[in-house]
């Protein structure tokens, strides 16, 4: 596994974040459910011991604020994306590395539009703060973003990065509304559409 370092722009929490929920994906449940644990369980525990050392460095990454390389990342995203769970993968880590501390339930404060501004607010910041740059631009709507050539991006077709936008999108909405949200990735690149969208909103809590 890759680890390139310096120059790059892209935080190491992303790749942190990203092999964390790998880890927490494979053990235990797939280890109990191995037919012959005493074949499985050794190798199972030795790919462990490769994402144990790889996370142990990217948190030493994290403490020096060594920033990660667009192919260095890409690299890493690529490896993910041939596992079947890829997309619930990148999602879950777009949801881990976005934690916006709000002190109050501002959803029963504040009215939507006024939550959806504070949600493009704090995407943009997040974005430029995670990647280094500005990677997308906001679309008419409440929460809308578009992206050409996301950068996380490999060629893989089946390429699955995107949902690493939505689960981001869907954590800051769900942290500021306090409530569910839904967040479809409506035109996707990877789907022959000429750019990659996301279409964002917080689902009004009905009473009862
Ligand atoms: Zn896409």
């Amino acid at each position: 596994m890759t680890n390139p370092k310096n120059h790059g722009r892209v935080k190491a929490i992303v790749a942190l974040r990203l092999l964390e929920v790998v880890r927490e994906r494979d053990l235990p449940a797939e280890l109990l459910e191995q037919e012959n644990p005493a074949r499985t369980i050794p190798r199972r525990l030795g790919l462990s011991d490769v994402i144990d050392r790889q996370i142990r460095a990217y948190k030493d990454d994290v403490r020096k604020g060594v920033h990660l390389t667009d192919q260095g990342i890409r690299d890493l995203f690529t490896l993910v994306n041939r596992r079947p769970d890829s997309d619930e993968i990148f999602s879950d880590t777009g949801r881990e590395i976005v934690n916006v501390y709000f002190p109050f339930r501002w959803g029963q404060i504040f009215p939507e539009s006024i939550q959806y501004m504070f949600a493009r607010t704090y995407l943009a910041r997040h974005m430029k703060h995670l990647f280094g740059r500005r990677i997308f631009n906001f679309a008419e709507g409440p929460l809308n973003v578009e992206v050409q050539d996301l950068f996380l991006r490999g060629s893989d077709p089946e390429d699955s990065a995107c949902y690493l936008i939505s689960g981001i999108c869907h954590r800051i909405l769900e942290q500021i509304g306090h409530t569910s949200v839904e967040v479809s990735h409506t035109l996707c690149q990877a789907r022959g559409d000429d750019r990659c969208r996301w279409d964002g909103s917080i689902i009004p809590l009905t009473e009862e």
